[in-house]
């Protein structure tokens, strides 16, 4: 995969899957299909599928290197984790030989943070031990978006245990905060002094953005504030997993308009493989031109 530097950190990504999932027109409920097909002819076949217009996504983490400290962004499903969703389920795949191949074995990891919450963010902070779900990262601190981990463990009052997103606050949250490995972050928190914390409320009720700056150069992961890139183009599609549709699609903007003024690389938790890239303004909406180093 390819290794990207800003200032004195780097940026990998790793993927745990990838492959088509769900038409546009039930991904997004402001879905307009003429407005889909003349984007078209860059997004496929990498972007789009030939023939079913199945939207590719892959889920990957993010290694981001400081001069200080390793940090993963986002830590996707998980193995042998129970999912309704037959794509997710008990998978066993071999991402953490390939974290280890990109020089990030589990014990150098220092952070792990979550953009969110969900199912697909969570699944590699812990892995199966002797029949208990444990912290796959022995050495890291998990930070955890206060207001996010507030509105979930609320959920679970209501919803009842092994029910809140899929079961993965049971197996792959709840366990890191019993082991006393979690750590409840706000808007100003610092992990360390490359990285800075944004809020984007609306996909979930605690979606953050983390931003990475050195030497005058940025970078952001902003989770899934965006699925695929169609949103860059149409901002107010909001995708059918999103909390708060209308919220969402006010801090999509925003974050879009963000990244803009500081021309930083955007790095969302969906798009598939090496594909990151720097938002630019069009009309009353924005594009993207694909960084290919
Ligand atoms: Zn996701």
């Amino acid at each position: 995969m390819t290794v990207r530097t800003l200032g004195g950190a780097t940026i990998e990504k790793v993927e745990e899957i990838c492959g088509p999932g769900f038409k546009p027109g039930r991904m997004f409920p402001k879905f307009d299909q003429d407005a889909f097909d003349a984007q078209k002819h860059w997004m496929v076949p990498e972007h789009v599928q030939e023939g079913s217009d199945r939207l590719i996504g892959s889920v990957h983490t993010w290694i981001v290197k400081t001069p200080r400290h390793t940090i993963l962004i986002d830590t996707c499903l998980g193995n042998h984790k129970q999912r309704h969703n037959a794509g997710w389920n008990n998978l066993n795949t071999p991402f953490l030989d390939r974290l280890k191949a990109c020089g990030c074995p589990a014990e150098s990891v220092d952070f792990v943070m979550c953009t969110h919450l969900h199912v697909d963010h969570v699944g590699w902070n812990t892995k199966l031990e002797n029949g208990r779900w444990v912290p796959t990262f022995p050495n890291a601190k998990y930070l955890f978006a206060r207001r996010e981990y507030a509105h979930w463990e609320s959920e679970r009052k209501t919803q009842g245990e092994g029910k809140v997103n899929d079961g993965s606050f049971d197996d792959s949250v709840l366990p890191i905060v019993e082991a006393g490995k979690a750590v409840m972050i706000d808007k100003d928190h610092q992990p360390d002094p490359l990285l800075t914390i944004k809020d984007y409320p609306g996909h979930t009720p605690g979606s953050i953005a983390i931003n990475l700056k050195d030497q005058g150069k940025q970078a952001c992961f902003s989770g899934d504030i965006m699925h695929h890139p169609i949103q860059v183009y149409h901002p107010d599609w909001s995708s059918q997993f999103c909390w708060d549709q209308s919220m969402s699609a006010v801090s999509r903007r925003k974050l879009l308009e963000d990244c803009v003024e500081s021309n930083a690389l955007l790095c969302p938790a969906h798009f598939p493989g090496a594909n990151a890239g720097y938002v630019k303004p069009e009309g009353n909406s924005f594009r993207i031109e694909w960084d290919r180093t």
